[in-house]
C-alpha cells in the first residue's frame, strides 16, 4: 500500500524497451489457425454470460438489460449488460471522484506500470480477445487481430507517453529562478467511445486519461458491452484501484447525456458520430450550476474518405488498395474509402478491375475467416440499403447491392456504384458500409477539389507515380491522414497519429506524441533561488 492507498500487483518493470508496434498474426500459419480456432471453441462455451455495472469496485444490476448479440447470427447472445439509467450517474461520478483524490497522487510510473501489465495479459490472451471481437462485432481474423494489437499498441504507446510528459521542464530556465512545468489531471472524465473498435478505441481513450491521472466513467456502445467488461477484468487483475474505471454500459441519450451535463464533468472523451459529436459538444458547452470549469472535449466523428488515382498510377495497387480499404470490416471503419476518384483516361479500365477484384470477395460469418463478414446490426443494414436505392439512381450499380440470407445475419455484399456525381448523396455522406461510389474526373487538379469537397476531412489516399503530384496533394489534400500509393485504412499507433480535420473531429491524434495533453493540465512553478 502506498500513502495513496494505492496496491499494485504488478511490480514496475526494467527499464522500458523502445516503442514498437505489436506484429501482426499470419492466420495461414497453421499453428496460428489453429490457435485461433481453439479460441474461438473456448470463447463459444463462455457466450451469454451476464456482466455487471462496476461503479467505486462495487458490482451492480439493474432491471433493464442490454443484449449484446452476434451480427452474424442473432439468435446468439453474447453477453447480458446491465443497462445504466441516468439516476446511475451520481453515484459513478462520486466513485470517480473519490478515486480521484488518490489516483492523482499515484506516481506515474506505477501508473504506467498497470497499462503495461495490462498490455502484457492481453498479449498473453490475445487469440481469446480475437474470438470475442469476432462474436461480438462480426470481424473476421485479421481484423480482430488488427484491434487487439492495436489495443495493446496503445497501452505500450500512452505508457511511455506518459513518462516523457513527467519529464517535461519549461522551455528556457528565467536567471534567478527554478522553473518547472508540471502536467497534472484534469479529473473525472466521462470515456464515451464507438462499437466499431469496441477494444483498442475503447481502451486506448480510457487508458490515455487513466495513464495521466484523472479517473473516468466509462459508457461503452450498446452494440459492443462485453469487450469493455473483459477490459475492466484485465485492469482489476493487474491491480487498478477502485473507481478509476467505473463501467456503466447505458443507452446515449439517457445515461450519455446525464454524464455530459454532469457539473463534475471535467472532460468528455468520445469517438462515434458527427451527429452525437455535435450534439455532446453543444451539451457539454453550456454551464450547469454549480460549474467551475470549461468543460474539455476530445470528439472523433466521422468520415467520407477518397482515394484519388491519377491516370499515371499503377492501376492493379490502386484497386487492390481501395478494395481493402472500401471493404475491410465491411466498410465499418471511419477510415474506410468510400469514393474512389478516378482520372478519366483510366477509369474504365479501373471500373471494370474493381469489378473482377470485388468479385473475389468471399462472404460469411467470420468465425470461418471469410473475407466480408456482417454489419453491426439490422437498423445500420437498413440503411445500407436506403442509400444502395439512392445510389442506383444517383449512379450505375456495378457490384452488389443485395443482402444475402445467412444464418440470420445481417449480411450486405461489397456494392459499389460507378459514374457518381460529386455532389450526390452517395459522394457526401457516411454511410458506413461496404457501399463504394466511383467520380470520374477530368484532371489531377480536379480531383483533388473533388476529395475536398465534403464537409470531413478524416483520411484519404493518393495513387501516383508523379513527384509533383504527390506535393501537390500534400499541400491541398485537406484530411487529418493522408497516404500516398498505399490504402487509407490501417492507421498505425506511433507512426500515424489519427484524428481528422473540419467535421471528422477536434483532430486529437490518438496514437500520437500530442494526444496525453489533452487529459491533462500544465501547471508552471516558478521558485525564486
Ligand atoms: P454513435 O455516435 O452512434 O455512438 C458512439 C457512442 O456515443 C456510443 O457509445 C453511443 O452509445 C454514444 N451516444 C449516443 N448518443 C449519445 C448522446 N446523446 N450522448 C452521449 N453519448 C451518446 O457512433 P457508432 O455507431 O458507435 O460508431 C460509428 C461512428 O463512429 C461512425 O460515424 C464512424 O465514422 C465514427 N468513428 C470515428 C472514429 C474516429 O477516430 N474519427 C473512429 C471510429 C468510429
Amino acid at each position: 500500500m502506498t500513502d495513496s492507498g494505492f496496491t499494485s500487483s504488478i511490480v514496475p518493470r526494467a527499464p522500458l524497451g523502445a516503442y514498437a508496434n505489436e506484429p501482426f498474426e499470419d492466420f495461414k500459419q497453421p499453428e496460428i489457425a489453429r490457435a485461433m480456432r481453439e479460441a474461438l471453441d473456448s470463447v463459444a462455451s463462455q457466450l451469454g454470460h451476464e456482466y455487471d455495472l462496476i461503479i467505486g469496485g462495487s458490482r451492480i444490476k439493474t432491471a433493464e438489460k442490454i443484449r449484446s448479440v452476434n451480427p452474424a447470427r442473432p439468435a446468439q447472445v453474447v453477453g447480458v449488460h446491465q443497462q445504466a439509467g441516468a439516476e446511475y450517474v451520481e453515484p459513478a461520478m462520486k466513485a470517480a471522484l473519490t478515486a480521484f483524490e488518490s489516483w492523482r497522487h499515484v506516481p506515474v510510473a506505477t501508473r504506467v506500470s498497470l497499462l503495461l501489465g495490462a498490455a502484457e495479459k492481453i498479449r498473453q490472451r490475445k487469440f481469446e480477445f480475437c474470438a470475442w471481437l469476432t462474436y461480438e462485432v462480426g470481424k473476421n481474423w485479421a481484423e480482430a487481430d488488427a484491434d487487439v494489437g492495436e489495443t495493446i499498441d496503445f497501452l505500450e504507446f500512452y505508457a511511455r507517453e506518459a513518462l516523457r510528459l513527467s519529464r517535461a521542464t519549461t522551455p528556457i530556465q528565467y536567471p534567478g529562478e527554478r522553473n518547472e512545468l508540471i502536467y497534472v489531471p484534469l479529473g473525472v472524465g466521462a470515456v464515451i467511445p464507438p462499437w466499431n473498435f469496441p477494444f483498442a478505441i475503447m481502451a486506448g481513450m480510457t487508458a490515455a486519461a487513466i495513464v495521466c491521472g484523472n479517473t473516468v466513467v466509462l459508457k461503452p456502445s450498446s452494440d459492443a458491452p462485453t469487450l469493455a467488461a473483459k477490459y475492466l477484468e484485465v485492469l482489476e487483475e493487474v491491480g487498478m484501484p477502485d473507481g478509476v474505471v467505473n463501467l456503466c454500459p447505458g443507452s446515449g441519450p439517457t445515461f450519455g447525456n446525464a454524464i455530459v451535463e454532469h457539473p463534475k464533468t471535467r472532460f468528455i472523451s468520445f469517438t462515434g458520430s458527427k451527429a452525437v459529436g455535435l450534439e455532446i459538444n453543444e451539451r457539454a458547452a453550456k454551464t450547469q450550476p454549480g460549474q467551475i470549469w470549461i468543460k474539455r472535449t476530445v470528439l472523433e466523428m466521422g468520415g467520407k474518405d477518397s482515394i484519388l488515382v491519377s491516370a499515371d498510377a499503377d492501376i492493379d495497387a490502386a484497386v487492390d488498395g481501395i478494395v481493402a480499404s472500401a471493404f475491410g470490416f465491411s466498410g465499418q471503419k471511419c477510415s474506410a474509402c468510400s469514393r474512389a476518384i478516378i482520372e478519366a483516361p483510366v477509369y474504365d479500365v479501373f471500373v471494370e478491375r474493381v469489378r473482377e477484384r470485388v468479385a473475389k470477395l468471399t462472404i460469411g460469418n467470420p468465425f470461418e475467416n471469410p473475407n466480408i463478414g456482417p454489419v453491426i446490426n439490422k437498423a445500420a443494414l437498413d440503411s445500407m440499403l436506403r442509400y444502395i436505392e439512392i445510389g442506383k439512381k444517383e449512379g450505375r450499380l456495378i457490384a452488389g447491392g443485395n443482402a444475402p440470407e445467412i444464418e440470420g445475419g445481417f449480411y450486405l455484399e461489397p456494392t459499389v456504384i460507378a459514374d457518381v456525381a460529386p455532389n450526390a448523396v452517395l459522394a457526401q455522406e457516411e454511410i458506413f458500409g461496404p457501399v463504394l461510389a466511383l467520380i470520374k474526373v477530368n484532371s489531377f487538379g480536379e480531383g483533388l477539389a473533388v476529395a475536398n469537397n465534403t464537409q470531413y476531412g478524416l483520411t484519404g489516399a493518393v495513387y501516383t507515380s508523379s513527384r509533383e503530384k504527390l506535393d501537390r496533394a500534400r499541400a491541398e489534400f485537406h484530411v487529418g491522414n493522408l497516404y500516398f500509393n498505399r490504402k487509407c485504412t490501417g492507421a498505425m499507433v506511433g507512426a500515424h497519429p489519427f484524428g481528422g480535420f473540419n467535421m471528422s473531429g477536434t483532430d486529437s491524434k490518438a496514437g500520437g506524441g500530442d494526444y496525453l495533453l489533452l487529459f491533462s493540465q500544465a501547471k508552471s512553478v516558478a521558485e525564486k533561488l
